[in-house]
């Protein structure tokens, strides 16, 4: 049995809300088995061995009331999430039955968990590091299989261990700095200050990869926003039907009837699209409610991550389509694939002269052609699309390390930035003392990610993200 910090226990639901076969809820802390005991009918209970499973019913023992047949699952400290005490009670998926047990839990003892109080517990018992932690909520919240192995990755300890890896380097030589200023004179170097250099920039090449890895990271965890711009009729909804592969948008044949933005999520290998389809854009709207929408779909492409211009190759010439897209993407960094709609209605000839203009020019614009009508073309879309957001090398991602997470991504710019105010200090031979003092800085940011160092609020602000019962 190891040391636990909490003397209450804590209870909630763990399962979603709402009707089910089956509900979970979980009691976790010192009298876990002991309250579980006072309702359920088998006594044995208290002596059970943990990961162990019993049958029985449970009862309001007050009233004698009935309350369910039920699943009990034992868990004893130290073999469990927390590390603590854990029963899991497997009830009916009744939102009546799960209230009639959570009272009668929390009148035999129990306090209702906090948001993340679980992990929070598992955390400071130190099942698992901080990043783990977060990982946890990750994964529940993972939606596509790529986030999911990203998650996964960091759950097991893949990102703490290469930090920790890092940290281990780092601290070898802050200890060196600090026995030279424990020493005292001024000539003694017990830390090479060549060595030094040589791991600072090692160190720093890690860290620059895994904030680059953040670009990729935070598409996988919250999609990626694209917008679908270009002029009335030049087949917007139909395009945005046809990549969501159901009738949403509104298709019609008359100018400028697309007012509202319709969006929908479509999920390309494992990446979350959440295409926006807008308004169309002209020169001289027809009207003061299409001007409305011209003006919010500039505001759009601006707050986009990627922007697909589609046209109608019957209706436009190339320098028309470059112009426009320079246009609406002026002072912005934003990704552009240019689609040219309805080859079934454009000559080949026409279609050929579109490929050598996007070709040609010192900023090729990625073209591809297609029919949205009938569906043509969608296959090298979807490649283009996938190509502007992930660069060349996703194929790496099942083993790389990703940062998913603004927090690890924060810390680890302030280590970079510590880091490099060392390398300053000692291009300019600073004293030991500034260089120790940003080399502890450094290892401080780093060792927040994973909580070696961490703070009440810290804690506070990443488990209430949590919800109730994880
Ligand atoms: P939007 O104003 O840009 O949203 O354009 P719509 O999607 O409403 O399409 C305008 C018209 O072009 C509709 O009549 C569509 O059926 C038609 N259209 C869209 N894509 C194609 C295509 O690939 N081929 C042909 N022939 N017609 C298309
Ligand atoms: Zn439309």
């Amino acid at each position: 049995m190891v040391q636990t910090i909490f003397s209450d226990t804590i209870v909630a639901l763990s399962t979603p809300p709402g009707a089910g076969a089956l509900a979970v809820i979980r009691l976790s802390g010192p009298a876990a088995i002991a309250i579980t005991a006072t309702v359920f009918s088998k006594k044995s209970l208290l002596a059970a061995p943990g990961h162990s499973l019993h049958y029985g019913t449970l009862r309001d023992p007050e009233t004698q009331q009935l309350l369910d047949e039920v699943v009990v699952a034992l868990y004893r400290n130290p073999r469990s999430f927390t590390r603590e005490d854990v029963v899991e009670i497997s009830c009916h998926g009744s939102d009546y039955v799960v209230r009639q047990v959570l009272a009668v839990l929390l009148r035999q003892g129990a306090r209702l968990a906090e948001a993340g109080e679980f992990t929070k517990r598992a955390f400071l018992h130190g099942a698992m590091d901080l990043a783990q932690a977060e990982a946890v909520a990750d994964l529940i919240a993972s939606d596509s299989a790529l986030s999911h192995r990203v998650a996964l990755n960091q759950l097991r300890g893949g990102f703490s261990q290469e930090l920790r890896e890092l940290r281990g380097r780092l601290i070898k030589f802050a200890a060196l700095l600090e026995l030279e200023l424990d020493f005292g004179e001024e000539d003694v170097e017990f830390a090479d200050r060549s060595g030094l250099a040589l791991l600072l920039a090692e160190v720093w090449g890690v860290i620059a990869g895994l904030l680059r890895s953040f670009e990729l990271g935070n598409v996988i965890k919250n999609g990626i926003t694209a917008v679908i711009a270009g002029r009335p009729n030049a087949g917007k909804s139909t395009l945005l039907n046809a990549l969501l592969r159901e009738e949403r948008a509104i298709v019609s044949a008359i100018p400028g009837t697309t007012r509202d933005f319709i969006e929908d999520e479509v999920s390309l290998e494992g990446i979350r699209f959440r295409f926006v389809d807008t308004a169309g854009l002209r020169d001289n709207p027809a009207d003061e409610i299409e001007a409305i929408g011209v003006s919010r779909t500039r505001q759009r492409v601006r707050q986009a991550a990627l922007l697909l211009y589609l046209f109608d190759l019957t209706e436009v010439t190339p320098a028309e389509v470059r112009s426009e897209i320079e246009e609406l993407t002026e002072g912005l960094h934003l990704p552009v694939v240019a689609v040219g709609n309805k080859t079934d209605l454009a000559s080949p000839e026409t279609q050929a002269s579109f490929v050598a203009a996007f070709e040609g020019p010192a900023q090729p614009v990625p073209l591809v052609l297609v029919a949205a009508g009938p569906k043509q073309g969608l296959d090298a879309l979807q490649t283009a699309l996938l190509a502007q957001v992930r660069g060349s090398d996703l194929e790496n991602t099942a083993s790389a390390t990703i940062v998913t997470n603004v927090r690890h991504a924060r810390a680890l710019e302030t280590a970079a930035a510590h880091l490099a105010a060392v390398q300053a200090g000692l291009d300019n031979n600073r004293g030991t003392e500034l260089l120790a003092a940003d080399l502890r800085h450094a290892l401080a940011a780093l060792g927040e990610i994973t909580g070696e160092i961490s703070s009440e609020d810290l804690l506070t602000s990443i488990f209430t993200e949590f919800c109730i019962g994880k």
